[in-house]
C-alpha cells in the first residue's frame, strides 16, 4: 500500500473542511482523499484537474495553507495535500478540449498564471500563444527560485502538457508595445517592482531577486567573508537568507515583527535556522551609516485591519552593524496600464503559486 493511501486514511473528513476553504484553489481535498484511501487515484486526479491544472507546480512549491487549516494541527499531525498533487501529476490530465473556436488569445508572461489561463484557453478550444521575455517557461519559477527547493525538469512536464494541447510558445523575447493580430491579449507579466523603503541602491545594496537571479542564472561574485543581511519576511527573503547560508557565509534576517507575524514559510526559515542563518525580530533597519547599518527595536502594537499587528519602532535599544552587503525583501509591486487584462500576481499583488493559477481559473 502507497505511504499515501495510507495517509489519506488519517483524513476526518470533517463536515467543514477548513484545508479547502484556505486552500486558494478551493481544492475538493477531503473528496480525493477518499478516493485515495479506496486506492482510486486516477478519480482522484480526475477531481483536482478541474480545479488546479498543475498539481506538479503546486506539489512542489504551494505553502500548504491547507496543513496550516487541517484541524488536526493542533494534535501536530496536519495534512498536507501536496505529496498527493505531485503524485496525481503523474497521472494524465484526460479532458477534452472543445470544438475549435477560431478565436487566438495572446499570454504575456509564462509563469504559473499565464501557463493556467493558457490552459483554460486551450481546452476551450481556442488557438494560444504565450509569449516570456526569458528562454524558458515558469516565469518568477524559472528565474528566481533557488534549485534546491525546485526542480526545474517540473517546468518541462509542464511545458509538455501544454505543448501537447496545441499551445505555441515565443521566449527569450521581451514584448514591447501593443500585440496586434489576436482576439484577446492577457497580462501575466507578475510583480517585479522591488520596493526600496527609501534606500539607494548601491555596491553594497541590492534587491532580493536580483540576488536570486544572479546566484541562479549568473556568476554573482559574493565576498566570503563580512556579515550580510536580508531585509524582508516574505518567501524571496526566505529564499535569499537560505541561498547565502548554504553557501556557507554569515546571514541575519531582519523583521519588523515577531517571528509569527511574517508572512513567508515557516518551513523554510526552520531550514534555514538549521543551514546556519540568524534572525533579528522585531528589528528595523533604521538606516545606513557608512559601512554600518542602524537597527532599531520594535514592539507590536493592535490587530490592524489586514488582520496583522502593527509594530511600533523603540528610541532605546539601537544598535549600529557591521555590514557587507544588504538585500532589500521588502515585497514587490506591478505597474498596471489602464485597459488591459491583467492576472495572476500582476493583479492581485505579490502571491504564491496557488493563488497566481487560482487569478487566471476566475477570468473567463
Ligand atoms: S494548492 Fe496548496 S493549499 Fe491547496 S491543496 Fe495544494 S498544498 Fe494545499
Amino acid at each position: 500500500m502507497s505511504s499515501l493511501i495510507t495517509l489519506a486514511r488519517g483524513c476526518l473528513h470533517c463536515p467543514k473542511a477548513f484545508c479547502s476553504a484556505a486552500c486558494p484553489l478551493h481544492n475538493p481535498i477531503s473528496e480525493a482523499l477518499s478516493l485515495y484511501e479506496q486506492g482510486q487515484i486516477e478519480a482522484a486526479a480526475k477531481l483536482i484537474y478541474e480545479r488546479n491544472p498543475f498539481p506538479e507546480l503546486t506539489g512542489a512549491l504551494c505553502e500548504r495553507f491547507c496543513a496550516k487549516n487541517c484541524v488536526k494541527h493542533r494534535l501536530g499531525q496536519p495534512i498536507a495535500f501536496s505529496p498527493f498533487e505531485s503524485e496525481i501529476a503523474q497521472y494524465p490530465d484526460r479532458r477534452k478540449k472543445k470544438e475549435p473556436t477560431a478565436k487566438h488569445i495572446a499570454i504575456i508572461g509564462a509563469g504559473p498564471a499565464g501557463l493556467a489561463y493558457a490552459y483554460k484557453r486551450l481546452l476551450n478550444g481556442d488557438e494560444v500563444t504565450v509569449y516570456d521575455r526569458y528562454p524558458s517557461i515558469g516565469g518568477a519559477l524559472y528565474a528566481f527560485i533557488p534549485d534546491f527547493r525546485f526542480d526545474k525538469k517540473i517546468l518541462d512536464q509542464v511545458a509538455k502538457r501544454l505543448t501537447d494541447r496545441g499551445c505555441h510558445f515565443i521566449l527569450g523575447q521581451e514584448v514591447k508595445g501593443e500585440l496586434k493580430g489576436y482576439d484577446h491579449v492577457v497580462y501575466a507579466t507578475g510583480a517585479y517592482e522591488a520596493n526600496l523603503a527609501g534606500f539607494k541602491l548601491s555596491e553594497k545594496i541590492a534587491v532580493g531577486l536580483d540576488l536570486l537571479y544572479g546566484l541562479k542564472h549568473g556568476d554573482l561574485k559574493l565576498s566570503p567573508t563580512g556579515s550580510y543581511f536580508i531585509y524582508g519576511g516574505g518567501n524571496v527573503a526566505l529564499d535569499c537568507l537560505r541561498s547565502l547560508a548554504r553557501l556557507g557565509l554569515d546571514v541575519t534576517l531582519v523583521y519588523r515583527r515577531s517571528e509569527l507575524q511574517m508572512p513567508g514559510d515557516k518551513e523554510q526559515l526552520m531550514l534555514a535556522e538549521k543551514e546556519g542563518a540568524k534572525t533579528r525580530f522585531l528589528t528595523v533597519i533604521d538606516k545606513v551609516e557608512g559601512d554600518q547599518l542602524l537597527l532599531k527595536k520594535c514592539e507590536l502594537g493592535q490587530l490592524g485591519e489586514d488582520g496583522r499587528r502593527s509594530f511600533k519602532v523603540l528610541e532605546e535599544g539601537s544598535e549600529l552593524v557591521p555590514f557587507a552587503k544588504l538585500y532589500l525583501c521588502l515585497g514587490e509591486r506591478s505597474s498596471r496600464i489602464e485597459g488591459r487584462t491583467y492576472i495572476g500576481d500582476a493583479a492581485i499583488g505579490s502571491s504564491n503559486v496557488a493563488a497566481a493559477i487560482g487569478s487566471a481559473l476566475a477570468l473567463d
